[in-house]
C-alpha cells in the first residue's frame, strides 16, 4: 500500500502562503492541492448535475465507509472497521458509552489530565444522562498505568496530549488495561497521520480521532470510529440514527443496528466535507509512516536543541525523551500568548494553550530542516527584542 517512495517533504502537494511557515498543522492541516478541484467537480458534477441520485451513482451513501477504509489503513484497522461521521467529541461520547455498556459491573472511567478537555466533558455528560453513579477519575499521564485497577470499567486515553505531546505507549497501556479487566479507548486526534498506530496490534476495543488535524481534511472534517470487530456486534449505539440502522429505507418502526461498525454512523453525512477529506487523504498512500516520525523526531530535536541554545526566557515544556513526545514541541513562556501573535505577524504559525503554552506543530510532510532554523530565527528576535511587549499582541481573540 505504502511504496515509500516518496522523499519528505512533499511542499509541492500543499498550498502554502508565501512567506509563512506553518507549525500549526496540529490544530489545521494546510490545503492539500488537488481538494479545490475535486470539491468542486463534487459540487457541479455529482450534487449539481445529479441532484438526488448522487447519493447513488456517485456512492455518496458509501463514502463514510469507504473513506473509513483510507483512514483505517493509517491506524492498523482492517476494512470495514472504521466509520467516518459527527465530530470528535460525539464519536468519544458513542464509544465510551458502548464500552461502559461491557462492563456494567464497574463504575470508574480513568482518563488523565493531558486529555483535551473535550473528551472530559463528553465523559461528565455522559456520567450525568446515565445516571448510574460512575466515577471520571483523572490522574496525571505518568500515573495511568498505576491506576489501572480492577475498579476500572473503561481507561479513556488521548495517545499524544495536546498541550505538551506526552506521548503514551498505545501497546503497553492497552494491554495492562485487559490485565485489569478494563475496556481501552484511545483518542487519537494527535496520533493519527503524526506517529505510526497499530489499533489492531494493541488490541485496543475502540479509537476515535479527527481529520482535521494532521489529516489535513479541512476545517469541520468528520471524526472516524473504530471498534474491534469481534465486539462490535455487541453494541447498542447510544445514538441510534437512521444511517445506523440495519434498513434505513425500510423506514421501520423501530431501530435494529446495521451491521459492524457501520452502527456508529448517525444521520445524513456531510458529503462536500466528506470529499475534501477523501481527496486530502490520498496523499498517505504515498507516505511511509516509519519515514514520517524519523524525520519527525528529527525536527523536533532541532527546533528544542536551536530554542534551547539561542532563546532566552522560554522552558521546555514537552518530554525531552523523543520517544514520550507527539510530532509537536511546546515551550512555557509568561507572555506566550503575545509571543505567539508577535511571531504569528512574522509568518511563524503556531497557536498558544493557556496557561503558557507556545505550541509549535512540525509535519514533515511540509516543514523542513530549513523552515524549523528560519522559525527559531523569528523566534529568537520576538523573545530577544521584546516585540511581544505591546498591546496589539496582548488582545486576545476568541480562537488563541
Ligand atoms: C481536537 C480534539 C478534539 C476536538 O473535538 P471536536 O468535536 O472535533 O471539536 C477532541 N478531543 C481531542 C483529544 C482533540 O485533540
Amino acid at each position: 500500500m505504502k511504496d515509500g517512495t516518496m522523499t519528505l517533504p512533499m511542499k509541492h502537494r500543499f498550498h502554502l502562503p508565501e512567506g509563512v511557515i506553518y507549525l500549526d498543522g496540529n490544530s489545521l492541516g494546510p490545503l492539500p492541492k488537488g481538494v479545490t478541484e475535486r470539491v468542486s467537480v463534487m459540487l457541479s458534477d455529482e450534487w449539481g448535475a445529479h441532484l438526488i441520485r448522487g447519493w447513488n451513482v456517485d456512492d455518496w451513501m458509501g463514502q463514510p465507509m469507504r473513506v473509513g477504509n483510507m483512514v483505517g489503513r493509517l491506524i492498523g484497522a482492517p476494512d470495514g472497521s472504521t466509520v467516518m461521521g459527527d465530530t470528535l467529541s460525539v464519536k468519544v461520547y458513542q464509544a465510551l458509552d458502548a464500552a461502559l455498556k461491557m462492563r456494567p459491573d464497574r463504575k470508574v472511567i480513568l482518563s488523565d489530565n493531558s486529555n483535551f478537555p473535550s473528551d472530559l466533558y463528553m465523559a461528565q455528560g455522559l456520567i450525568a444522562q446515565l445516571g448510574q453513579g460512575h466515577e471520571l477519575r483523572i490522574v496525571d499521564p505518568e500515573e495511568v498505568m498505576d491506576a489501572l485497577t480492577d475498579e476500572v470499567a473503561v481507561a479513556m486515553i488521548t495517545q499524544v496530549g495536546y498541550q505538551t505531546g506526552y506521548m503514551h505507549d498505545m501497546k503497553a497501556m492497552t494491554a495492562k488495561a485487559h490485565e485489569a479487566g478494563a475496556v481501552m479507548l484511545w483518542d487519537l486526534a494527535h496520533s493519527a497521520g503524526a506517529v505510526p498506530v497499530d489499533v489492531s496490534a494493541s488490541g485496543c476495543e475502540f479509537a476515535v480521532g479527527c481529520t482535521y488535524k494532521y489529516l489535513n481534511g479541512g476545517p469541520g472534517a468528520p471524526a472516524f470510529i473504530y471498534v474491534r470487530p469481534d465486539i462490535v456486534d455487541q453494541i447498542r449505539p447510544a445514538l441510534a440514527g437512521w444511517l445506523g440502522h440495519d434498513a434505513p429505507f425500510a423506514f421501520e418502526g423501530d431501530y435494529r443496528p446495521a451491521k459492524d461498525v457501520e452502527r456508529m454512523r448517525v444521520g445524513t453525512p456531510p458529503v462536500v466535507q466528506m470529499t475534501a477529506l477523501e481527496e486530502a487523504l490520498k496523499i498517505w498512500d504515498e507516505v511511509d509512516m516509519a519515514a514520517l516520525r524519523a524525520k519527525s523526531i528529527a525536527l523536533c530535536e532541532l527546533f528544542i536543541a536551536e530554542v534551547e541554545q539561542r532563546c532566552e526566557g522560554v522552558t521546555l515544556a514537552s518530554p525531552r525523551d523523543a520517544a514520550m513526545r507527539g510530532s509537536q514541541v511546546s515551550f512555557a513562556f509568561e507572555n506566550g500568548y503575545a509571543a505567539m501573535q508577535a511571531l504569528i505577524s512574522k509568518g511563524v504559525i503556531g497557536d498558544f494553550r493557556a496557561p503558557d503554552i507556545m505550541r509549535f506543530g512540525f509535519t514533515p510532510l511540509y516543514i523542513d530542516e530549513d523552515d524549523v532554523r528560519a522559525a527559531v530565527d523569528i523566534l529568537a528576535d520576538v523573545l530577544g527584542n521584546r516585540l511581544w511587549d505591546t498591546p496589539e499582541f496582548k488582545r486576545t481573540s476568541r480562537v488563541t
